[in-house]
């Protein structure tokens, strides 16, 4: 376990804080946050990945992201232990499996994900992916889901442009405040049109596998002699400038997941410097942006 100085810890806090996304209905959030994918795996690393969620909250990454699937649950337990008694500062966010987000479950499966985040509400329900189930349906049983106060807002991930589009059309499918996909610079898709258009429709973008995941697709964007040249002007690292990549969107909010804590320290600094022009055309020689619409990168 890292120990910081209080002085920096402080500092920290406050940089991360301030760099925030503000959502439709008024409220905002760190552009910062926290993933928990692969918590709760394994019960002998529990502590350590309690310790890595609270250090993160401590150091301002105040938007936690987890979901019933993760662990069957169990990701959920670790972070309701990580949050305990810090709940009032987390912004606190989950996901329902699709076929579980029609009006016959979506209630009892927010309950139970509320049980194991030891939590009466969460900030932000998603539904996981689009399934079968009519989004008709699922917005309805989000929508309850608010007037019984179990949730604050929901959204949707893994949703394409045209998914979108149809969500938005239907009643009440404006209220949608975030979606929730892949982006990172090896993945640039969603640059192509959902970006922007998530940004007229006033819907931010949270972005999973910012730092690309660990395995053969991060090893040959970490490796690369030029993202290397940028990390090396910011004295930063090519895991930071990633980060720092991802979240150059105004509307874009970031969930790293790090179990261990000297890897939180390392994302936390990530808004104390910023890339500029030239770094940029850098990337983006290295990774260009699409030129064309491409599918939707999923995991
Ligand atoms: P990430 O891109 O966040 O990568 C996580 C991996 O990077 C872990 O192995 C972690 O290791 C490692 N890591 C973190 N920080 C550092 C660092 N500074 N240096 C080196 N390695 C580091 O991938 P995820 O797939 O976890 O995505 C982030 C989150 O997005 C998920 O945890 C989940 O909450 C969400 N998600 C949502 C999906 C969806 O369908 N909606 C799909 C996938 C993810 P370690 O743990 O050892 O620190």
């Amino acid at each position: 376990m890292i120990k910081l100085d209080s002085k920096i810890t402080q500092e920290l806090y406050s940089i991360n804080q301030e760099h925030r996304v503000l959502l439709a209905d008024g409220a905002s959030v760190p552009k910062l946050g926290q993933g928990t994918w692969y918590m709760g795996e394994n019960p002998g690393k529990q502590k350590d990945e309690i310790e890595a969620l609270r250090l993160g909250i401590d150091l301002g990454m105040t938007l936690i992201d987890t979901a019933e699937m993760y662990a069957d649950g169990g990701a959920e337990c670790v972070a309701g232990e990580a949050i305990k008694n810090m709940r009032d500062k987390v912004f606190l966010v989950s996901k329902v499996y699709p076929h579980n987000a029609g009006l016959r479950n979506i209630a009892k499966n927010c309950e139970n994900s509320l049980k194991r985040l030891q939590t009466d509400h969460l900030d932000l329900y998603l539904l996981h992916w689009r399934g079968s189930i009519p989004l008709e349906e699922t917005i309805e049983g989000m929508e309850n889901l608010i007037k019984t106060g179990k949730i604050l807002r929901w959204g949707v991930s893994n949703f394409d442009t045209r998914d979108m589009k149809e969500l938005v059309s239907l009643p009440k499918g404006s209220h949608c405040a975030v979606n929730q996909v892949l982006y990172h610079l090896g993945s640039r898709g969603i640059e192509y049109d959902l970006i922007n258009w998530q940004k007229q429709n006033s819907i931010p973008i949270m972005a999973y596998c910012p730092i690309a995941q660990a395995g053969t697709l991060r090893r040959g964007l970490i490796q690369h002699p030029d993202l290397k040249k940028v990390a090396d002007k910011h004295h930063a690292t090519p895991i930071q400038i990633l980060l720092a990549w991802c979240m150059r969107h105004d509307n874009m909010i970031a969930i790293p997941k790090a179990s261990n804590t000297a890897h939180v320290l390392e994302n936390a600094r990530v808004n104390t410097f910023t890339l500029d022009q030239e770094d940029l055309q850098k990337l983006d020689q290295i990774f260009p942006a699409p030129s064309k619409k491409v599918p939707l990168d999923i995991v």
